[in-house]
């Protein structure tokens, strides 16, 4: 064994650099990263010579003259100071490593000016020898990079071509432009301009800079938060007329750091089942609000996977996001769960229309409130219910409903007199009916599974019934005596807690052990169904009243209990002393 000996700083941040700088388009990401976190408004991009030079000339706040040369230092950063700050990062780089990483394999050349002086500097870096000298020059900063990987064979001999690598660069360009339409971007290859946007703060216009008016028409916004968890999901989501043949167009932004992020493209996946093709892929953009301290972004060499402390609540959160965008929007007014709305004659009544601007206004302010997500209910309930539903509105009566009580009963004007409908046991009707015929039940493999602390007995009763629950798309698991897990859920009970889920069906199947199977069915209704205390739109409690009377037996929910009460015309006028009706 040879004698121990310390290594070179050179060399030290050459096998750093391994890490973070993989090939010119990581240059070029951790360069845009320090103009963005520098509070620039303009960034300009320059790239020549297979992809190996790099020029980025920004607007924002430039470095210290005194500060300059410690910038090619490892370690040297002016974004965090302590332990608690790396728990509470609010800008894209933190480590201080990125530009000694750089110099490390290519000549750098910084040229930064800040406010407070009337001169700039200008530092060259090249095999750890550092000069400095004055220079005039504009406010902000310009990093000129020469000859990527000079000193490095093996890495040079594993770049691809320039069309490739400069892909690549052209693909961060695209996620930065994406994460921040308040900063205008310029791109170019070669001398030729490839991409220019504007600084409007649009993200919308900003795609229609990037992917072109054929995409952004087809886009829907998505907007939501839960003041709760201080979380918030912004952006747009295409509608299901408009795919992408992979993945490449749904780019994740955090906090507008791009993000890989396999809980949210699960949940992307989870709100366009069954609406695109296999093999079809939407194109989103999205950028989730997080309080910093709620997320750990140094998860990572390159930073672009975080860990989240509840990624449970991220799941829920963005499916529902994105299936409000697509249930409220333009698109779903049209054509909703494969078939047209508007061939259907309700769909197309001025009543309609009126009431759908409604309902989209009343999803925008009622953020807060529980939502009802009848696309996905829609969705999951088999094709046959596309005949189905055309038939039995033909014979609908025309109701009118006035509103809600207590935001649980749907009061509906009929012609014998005042209609009381108990929403949540209407909603359980219908959905158990439409279990009931359904051949197969979708449903959902979790991604994070709850364990659940249950009495030993009640284990017991869901061991002894598991193939009958299987049969009704749950799959447990005992893991303990008192403890079990879900693999799998019916998939329209996805947003529904599974604790919450694994009690009601130890109740159920416990008051009528012989009925079992009957009695899981009833429970998936009754969680999947709208829930008691609700807020409805007016158009919502009209497609639930609609699918209910459309049921076989509307009368009673599957319990026993009655769903709708009528004061008829009659008694009321009695009660009024009224003689004419
Ligand atoms: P980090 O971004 O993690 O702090 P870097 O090595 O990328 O580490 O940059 C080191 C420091 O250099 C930054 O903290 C910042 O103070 C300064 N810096 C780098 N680029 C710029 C720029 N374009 N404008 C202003 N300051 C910059
Ligand atoms: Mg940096």
């Amino acid at each position: 064994m040879k004698r121990i000996h310390q290594l070179s700083v050179n060399l030290i941040n050459q096998i750093a650099a391994g890490e973070v700088i993989e090939r010119p388009s990581s240059v070029v990401k951790e360069l845009v990263e320090n103009s963005i976190d520098a509070g620039s408004t303009k960034i300009d991009i320059s790239v020549s010579n297979e992809c190996r030079n790099i020029r980025i000339a920004d607007n924002g706040s430039g470095i210290h003259p005194d500060d300059v040369t410690l910038t090619f230092t490892k370690h040297a950063t002016s974004k965090i100071e302590n332990e608690k700050d790396l728990w509470n990062i609010s800008t894209l780089g933190f480590r201080g490593e990125a530009l000694a990483s750089i110099c490390s394999i290519a000549k750098v050349t910084c040229i930064s000016k800040t406010s407070e002086f009337d001169y700039g500097v200008k530092v060259t870096a090249e095999n750890s020898e550092i000069k400095q000298s004055k220079i005039g020059c504009a406010l902000g900063t310009v990093m000129d990079i020469e000859n990527i990987f000079y000193n490095q064979p093996a890495r040079l001999k594993f770049l691809k071509s320039d069309k490739t690598e400069f892909s690549y660069i052209q693909e961060v360009i695209v996620q930065a432009a994406l994460s921040r339409p308040d900063i205008a971007f310029s791109l170019s290859h070669n001398g030729s301009n490839i991409l220019k946007t504007n600084a409007d703060n649009d993200l919308l216009l900003r795609i229609k800079e990037i992917s072109g008016e054929n995409t952004s028409e087809h886009l829907e916004f998505v907007e939501k938060t839960d003041e709760e968890n201080n979380i918030k999901l912004t952006g747009y989501v295409s509608n299901p007329q408009f795919t992408r043949s992979s993945k490449k167009d749904i780019r994740l932004f955090v906090n507008s750091r791009p993000v890989k992020c396999p809980v949210i493209l699960k949940a992307i996946d989870m709100a366009y089942k069954n609406l695109l093709p296999i093999g079809k892929f939407p194109y989103v953009v999205l950028n989730f609000e997080i309080s910093p301290s709620d997320i750990d972004v140094n998860a990572h060499p390159t930073k672009k996977e975080i860990r989240w402390q509840n990624p449970n609540l991220v799941f829920n959160f963005t499916v529902s996001a994105i299936d409000k965008a697509l249930t409220s929007s333009s698109y779903s007014q049209k054509s909703e769960a494969g078939f047209a709305l508007d061939t259907l004659p309700f769909y197309n009544s001025p009543k309609y229309s009126e009431n759908a601007t409604y309902f989209v206004t009343n999803q925008k302010k009622d953020n807060e409130k529980p939502y009802v997500n009848y696309a996905e209910k829609f969705r999951q309930i088999s094709s046959s219910f596309t005949a189905e539903i055309i038939e039995t509105t033909e014979n609908t009566p025309t109701d009118t409903v006035i509103g809600q009580l207590k935001d649980t009963y749907i009061l509906i004007e009929t012609s014998q007199g005042l209609e009381i409908v108990d929403q949540h046991i209407a909603d359980e009707r219908f959905l158990y009916e439409k279990l009931l015929s359904q051949k197969e039940v979708i449903s959902q493999l979790l991604l994070i599974s709850d364990v659940i602390e249950l009495e030993p007995e009640e284990v017991e009763i869901l061991e002894q019934n598991k193939e009958k629950l299987l049969k009704f798309g749950y799959e447990i698991k005992k893991i303990g005596d008192n403890k079990i897990v879900f693999k799998k859920i019916p998939q329209i009970l996805s947003k529904v807690s599974q604790a919450e889920i694994a009690r009601e069906l130890v109740n159920n199947i416990n008051c009528n052990l012989d009925d079992a199977e009957n009695q899981i069915l009833i429970t998936t209704a009754c969680k999947a169904a709208v829930k008691a205390g609700e807020k409805l739109s007016i158009w919502q409690a009209e497609e639930l009243i609609k699918r209910w009377r459309a049921t076989k037996n509307p009368q009673v929910c599957p319990h026993g209990r009655p769903i709708s009460h009528v004061l008829s015309i009659k008694d009321i006028a009695k009660f009024f002393y009224r003689q004419d009706k």
